[in-house]
C-alpha cells in the first residue's frame, strides 16, 4: 500500500538515522494524542512542545543542513524530507508550515556565497533554530518587482533597512530572516539576513487567526552591515525563484498527508455507521466517492514521489524538475481539495465534530494552493513549457526511484531563472503506451487531439495574451504531465493495474471537464471548440475493476486510528 500509515512506517531508507526520525517524529504526536492535538489547534497554542521536540532530536539540522555544513548524518535529501513533510501534514498543517517556511529561509542562505552566514545558519540548526523567508509584503502579493523594504546606503559603508513585510511565518522567532529587499540608490534586488532580537526589528502582529505565527514586521533603520547580505542584484532575483522552486514542492506534500489522514476518519467511520439497516459503504454512489478519492490521492502520492526523482537528478542540462514542481503545487494540491469534498460529501456532519482530524482538514486544505503562488501563477508558469513538451521532446537517460543518501547540491547553485521555453522534456508518448488498459488508451487519444488543436487551431493573437484562454489551457496541458509521472511511478512502485486503470477513469473526466470549460471561454474559436468537443469521452467502464479497487479501499476502514 502505497499510503503514509504511521502504525507502519515501510518507506525503504538506506540508513537508520532517517528511519529512526520518521519514527520518532510519528512517536511524537502519537504520544501526544488526538485529543490533545485538536486542544492545541482549537485554542491555537504556540506549539512550542513540537520546536523543543525537533530541536532536541535535532531533526531540522539533520534534514536541512548541507553535508558540508553539518555533522554525519546531515543532508538535504529531497527523497527523506518528502516522507518528513507528509507525516508533519498528517498530524497537522500548522507543525508542518514551521517547517516549511525554515525550508524556504534557508533557501537564500544556502544558495548565498556569504560563508560566515552559512556558518551561522548551520550553527543555528545545531541549536534547534527556525527560520523565516520574508519575501511578501502586504500591498504586493505575487507582484514581487514591486518590493518596497528598501536599504540605504550610509557614510560608512553600512545600510539602513526600512520597510515592512506582511506573511512571515516564523518572523515572531527566527534569529535569520532572509529579507529580500531593494537597493535605496540603485534599485538593485538584495537579500539580507535580519534578526527577529533586534530592536529595529518591530513585530507588529500575527495576521492569522491559528497555533502558527504568520507575521507582520516593520524594520525601522535596521542597520544592515555587508556581513549581513546575502545576495544582490540579479543573483538576489534568482534566489527568490530557485528559492520558491523548491519550497513549493513541499505544498503537494502537505495535502497528501492532509488527505491521507481524513481518508483514514473517514473510511473507517462510514465503514460501521449503519443507516437503514445497511452500511453506509454499502450505497452505491458512496462506494464510488471513495473509489474516487483513493484514486485522486493514490495518483497525488506517485506524482509527487516521481517529481522528486526529477528534482534530486536535475543540472544544468536537466531542468525537467521546473515543470513538474509547479504541477505539485497546483495540481497535487487542487487534488487534495477534491479529494476532501469527496470525504467530506460522505461522512457528512461527522466532519464537522471537534474531535476529528477531519475538521482541520477541511479548513486546511484550502491553504495549499494559494500559498507560494496561487494556482493562476503556477498555471501561467506552467503553459511556458507546453510547446516544448508536445513538439520538441529530447532523449534523456532512464530516471530511477532516486533514494541515495546524498545532498541535493543542484537545489542551492540552480543558476539562472530564466530560458524557461527553452527546456526540454522525453516524450511522454511512450511511457503512456507501457499501460494497455482502456482508460489509458481513451486518455491518450484525449491527449492526442489536444496535440492536434494545438498545432491546427493554434492560439494566436490576442488568445495569447488573453489569461482566462491560456489558463483553462494550461489546465488540459497539467493533466497530460500528471498523467505521465503517475504512469512513470506507478511502475517503479508496483500499482497495480486495476488500480492504474481507475486513476486513468479520473483523468479521462478530468480532461473532459476542462475541455468543456475551454470549449466555454468567449475567446474559443469555431475550430477550437470542434476539438474540444472531440475531447469530451466518457471513461471505460468496467464493473469488475471498481470492485476490485473498492474492496482495496474497504479494506483500509481499520488501518489506522489515531491514539486518543
Ligand atoms: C498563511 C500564509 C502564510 C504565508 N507565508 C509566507 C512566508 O512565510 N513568506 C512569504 O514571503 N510569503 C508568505 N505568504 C504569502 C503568499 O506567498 C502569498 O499569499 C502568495 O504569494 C499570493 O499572494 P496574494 O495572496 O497576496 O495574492 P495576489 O498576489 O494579491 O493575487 C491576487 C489574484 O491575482 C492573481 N495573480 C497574481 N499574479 C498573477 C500572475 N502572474 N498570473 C496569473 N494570475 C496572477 C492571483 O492568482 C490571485 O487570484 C503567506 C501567505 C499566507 C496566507
Amino acid at each position: 500500500m502505497i499510503l503514509l500509515n504511521p502504525r507502519h512506517l515501510n518507506r525503504p531508507y538506506r540508513d537508520e538515522r532517517s528511519r529512526a526520525i520518521m519514527r520518532a517524529t510519528v512517536g511524537f504526536f502519537e504520544r501526544k494524542g488526538k485529543q490533545k492535538l485538536k486542544e492545541d489547534d482549537r485554542e491555537r497554542v504556540w506549539y512550542s512542545d513540537f520546536l523543543d521536540f525537533q530541536r532536541d532530536e535535532k531533526l531540522f539540522a539533520t534534514l536541512l543542513t548541507p553535508t558540508d555544513y553539518g555533522d554525519q548524518d546531515c543532508r538535504w535529501d529531497t527523497y527523506r524530507n518528502c516522507e518528513f513533510n507528509e507525516i508533519l501534514a498528517f498530524y497537522g498543517l500548522h507543525y508542518w508550515y514551521t517547517w516549511q517556511v525554515s525550508i524556504l529561509g534557508l533557501g537564500p542562505i544556502w544558495m548565498s556565497a556569504n560563508e560566515a552566514l552559512k556558518q551561522r545558519a548551520a550553527g543555528l540548526l545545531r541549536d534547534g533554530a527556525v527560520f523565516a523567508f520574508g519575501l511578501s509584503e502586504r500591498a504586493h502579493g505575487a507582484d514581487i518587482y514591486s518590493t518596497e523594504m528598501s536599504l540605504t546606503p550610509q557614510p560608512d559603508g553600512t545600510y539602513r533597512a526600512n520597510g515592512e513585510k506582511y506573511y512571515i511565518g516564523n518572523g515572531n522567532i527566527a534569529p535569520m530572516v532572509s529579507t529580500f529587499g531593494k537597493m535605496a540608490d540603485t534599485g538593485d534586488y538584495a537579500f539580507f539576513v535580519a534578526d527577529y532580537r533586534h530592536r529595529g526589528y518591530e513585530l507588529v502582529s500575527n495576521v492569522v487567526n491559528t497555533q502558527s505565527y504568520v507575521a507582520d514586521f516593520v524594520l525601522r533603520d535596521y542597520p544592515v552591515t555587508e556581513a549581513d547580505i546575502l545576495s544582490r542584484g540579479r543573483e538576489a532575483w534568482n534566489t527568490a525563484l530557485n528559492t520558491v522552486n523548491v519550497g513549493k514542492y513541499n505544498l503537494g506534500w502537505a495535502s497528501i498527508g492532509i488527505c491521507t489522514h481524513a481518508f483514514y476518519e473517514a473510511i473507517r467511520h462510514a465503514a460501521s455507521r449503519r443507516l437503514y439497516g445497511m452500511h453506509v459503504t454499502d450505497m452505491a454512489h458512496v462506494k464510488r466517492m471513495f473509489v474516487d478519492a483513493y484514486a485522486r490521492l493514490v495518483a497525488m502520492k506517485l506524482f509527487a514521489l516521481r517529481a522528486s526523482d526529477y528534482q534530486r537528478v536535475a543540472s544544468p542540462d536537466d531542468r525537467r524538475y521546473l515543470l513538474y514542481n509547479p504541477v505539485v503545487k497546483m495540481k497535487v494540491t487542487t487534488q487534495g481539495e477534491e479529494v476532501i469534498n469527496l470525504l467530506w460529501d460522505v461522512i457528512a456532519a461527522k466532519g464537522f465534530e471537534r474531535d476529528m482530524y477531519f475538521e482541520m482538514a477541511a479548513r486546511d486544505i484550502r491553504a495549499l494552493p494559494k500559498l507560494e503562488g496561487t494556482v493562476h501563477v503556477n498555471i501561467a508558469l506552467i503553459v511556458k513549457f507546453m510547446a516544448n513538451y508536445f513538439f520538441n521532446p529530447a532523449p534523456y537517460p532512464e530516471v530511477p526511484v532516486v533514494d541515495d543518501p546524498v545532498n541535493d547540491d543542484f537545489l542551492f547553485r540552480q543558476g539562472a531563472a530564466r530560458g524557461l521555453g527553452e527546456i526540454r522534456f522525453h516524450d511522454y508518448n511512450p511511457i503512456l503506451a507501457r499501460y494497455d488498459l482502456p482508460n489509458v488508451r481513451l486518455f491518450r487519444e484525449q491527449i492526442a487531439t489536444f496535440k492536434a488543436f494545438l498545432a491546427r487551431a493554434t492560439p494566436v493573437g490576442p488568445q495569447t495574451e488573453d489569461v482566462d484562454f491560456l489558463l483553462a489551457l494550461g489546465e488540459i496541458f497539467t493533466l497530460v504531465v500528471y498523467g505521465q509521472l503517475v504512469v512513470e511511478a506507478a511502475g517503479l512502485y508496483g500499482v497495480d493495474d486495476d488500480l492504474v486503470d481507475q486513476i486513468f477513469d479520473v483523468l479521462v473526466r478530468d480532461v473532459s471537464k476542462f475541455a468543456l470549460q475551454l470549449y466555454s471561454k468567449p475567446a474559443s474559436t469555431a475550430e477550437q471548440m470542434e476539438y474540444c468537443l472531440k475531447m469530451i469521452r466518457r471513461p471505460a467502464e468496467d464493473t469488475g475493476r471498481c470492485d476490485r479497487v473498492w474492496r482495496e479501499v474497504h479494506g483500509l476502514k481499520d488501518a489506522y486510528e489515531m491514539n486518543p
